[in-house]
């Protein structure tokens, strides 16, 4: 038996295990709170009585190869955990804690910022309406995203996801969003990967990186989410601008904090995670907002990220965030796989902002092709087993394949707005129905290639006369 000397603010470990401590000897203590052990600091998450009565406390290290050992003393801080952001963090490679692995600049203005702080009031919020443009055409127009909104993606591995993120982020590179990429229990090569595309073109001074990556503890992949949501937020409130935080991916970040629960000893509940799951997440995401114009205006859209095991949306994970979200883009292997690229399923996604922020000119000529493109679908299903089919719903066909084909687009091209009208004015006037859908591409490729100020002043519908 450990016979444990009661004060206030101290205590000692009574065990040990990756990184996950349990304390005896604190008189009061509360979750989120620090304390400090040997030379790392800790955070306290778990508090219960023994049968004694006695507080016993679930911690969590920061740091669990430093030197701690079962009976070693342990201080309680009495401060909540914070990191020190400020602008240079714009730009930089940091860790779960907020520590700088790699600066562009000198670190001069410094803020002390709560790692877990309360979400935004209702009263402190407003609608969402203005349009985050994320430069894939196939979203823009059917799936329209506003800033301050938080938006799923989810999808089987291999199928796109963090390449719609990644896309995102390159295309604010004229605008005035500063975006924070948060990989969680990714490959260290895949990460670097992600931050070479970046650096390639030219984005990585408005990205800030948050990286735990799949050899780091279980403890540091749950406080990166933490961490990455606190950066955000910092920019939304501290300097009133609009901030976009990709969390990549949170299947992985549910399974690390499954893994810490365990080692608390607490008792398992659905597929093994802990039954407060669900809190862990939606405290992470309703910190993303549009704020009202009375507290700056800012905003902070979220992309969370979870990975679905053969397109089951009804895993325990998967259906806690899409009732915590805003609506998802459901990416679909099997469209992937078949060539349409982003492969996103229109059935099966969804915004609840709607087009309340979709910019006006884009809501007159996208109105249709979401109900089109549904159609198509069964449409092709019914025309395999008809022998003869009516001149409409050839004509439906036709048109429901170039549309199809329009929406396709690489990976790492953007596509800016004016743009995008310019194509979906072509299909509303049924001028690409005329070419063969095997030339629809070559058509937009020397379409895009066309500078943005001509497809701005000339009408689509001359240029692509001249290019047909
Ligand atoms: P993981 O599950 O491993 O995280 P993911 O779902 O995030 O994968 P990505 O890494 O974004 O998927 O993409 C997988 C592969 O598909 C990459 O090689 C990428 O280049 C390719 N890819 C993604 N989107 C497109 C696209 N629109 N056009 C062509 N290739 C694409
Ligand atoms: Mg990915």
């Amino acid at each position: 038996m450990v016979v444990v000397k009661s004060s206030f603010r101290s205590g000692v470990v009574l065990s040990l295990s990756s990184g996950v401590v349990t304390l005896q000897g604190f008189l009061s203590a509360w979750v989120g709170e620090l304390f400090r052990v040997a030379s790392s600091l800790g955070l306290v998450v778990n508090l219960y009585r023994d049968r004694c009565l006695n507080i016993v406390v679930g911690a969590l290290l920061f740091n669990p190869e430093s030197a701690v050992s079962v009976g070693i003393r342990v201080e309680a801080c009495r401060l909540l955990a914070t990191i020190v952001l400020g602008f240079m963090s714009i730009g930089s490679i940091l860790d779960p804690l907020g520590n700088f692995i790699l600066t562009p600049c000198r670190i001069d203005a410094q803020y002390r910022w709560v790692i877990e702080s309360a979400a935004p009031s209702i009263i402190s919020r407003m609608s969402v309406f203005e349009p985050l443009e994320t430069g894939i055409i196939s979203v823009d127009s059917l799936i329209p995203i506003g800033r301050g909104q938080r938006e799923l993606l989810v999808g089987d591995r291999q199928t796109g996801k963090t390449s719609i993120g990644i896309d995102s982020i390159l295309n604010q590179k004229y605008g005035s969003l500063l975006c924070v990429y948060v990989p969680i229990g990714q490959k260290a090569s895949s990460i670097i990967e992600v931050f070479l595309s970046l650096v390639v073109r030219d984005a990585s001074f408005y990205v800030s990186l948050l990286v735990a990556a799949a050899s780091s503890s279980a403890v540091c992949q749950f406080m990166s989410g933490y961490t990455g949501s606190s950066l955000s937020e910092f920019f939304m409130l501290s300097s009133e601008i609009p901030s976009f935080l990709m969390l990549d991916d949170l299947s992985k970040h549910a399974v690390a904090y499954r893994e810490i629960y365990l080692l608390l000893r607490r008792p398992p509940g659905r597929e093994a995670y802990p039954g407060e799951i669900f809190f862990v997440h939606s405290r992470l995401l309703e910190r993303s907002s549009k704020l009202s114009t009375a507290f700056g205006g800012g905003s902070c859209t979220s992309f969370p990220v979870i990975e679905t095991l053969a397109g089951d949306v009804s895993a325990y994970i998967t259906t806690n965030v899409i009732s915590i979200t805003d609506g998802q883009l459901f990416l679909s292997l099997e469209l992937f796989l078949s060539g349409v690229k982003p492969g996103i399923d229109v059935g099966l996604s969804v915004t609840r902002v709607g087009s309340a922020a979709q910019w006006n000119g884009m809501k007159i000529l996208s109105g249709s092709y979401k109900l089109e493109l549904a159609q198509l679908v069964e449409l092709q299903a019914f025309s395999q087993f008809a022998a003869e089919l009516g001149a409409e719903t050839i004509y439906r066909l036709a048109r429901g394949r170039i549309l199809l084909e329009m929406l396709k687009q690489c990976n790492g091209s953007p596509i800016g707005l004016p743009q995008q009208l310019g194509v979906l004015s072509l299909c509303n006037q049924d001028i690409i129905r005329t070419i063969d859908v095997d030339r629809v591409q070559t058509l937009l490729q020397s379409y895009y290639s066309v500078p943005q100020w001509v497809a701005i002043i000339v009408p689509s519908r001359m240029i692509s006369t001249a290019l047909i």
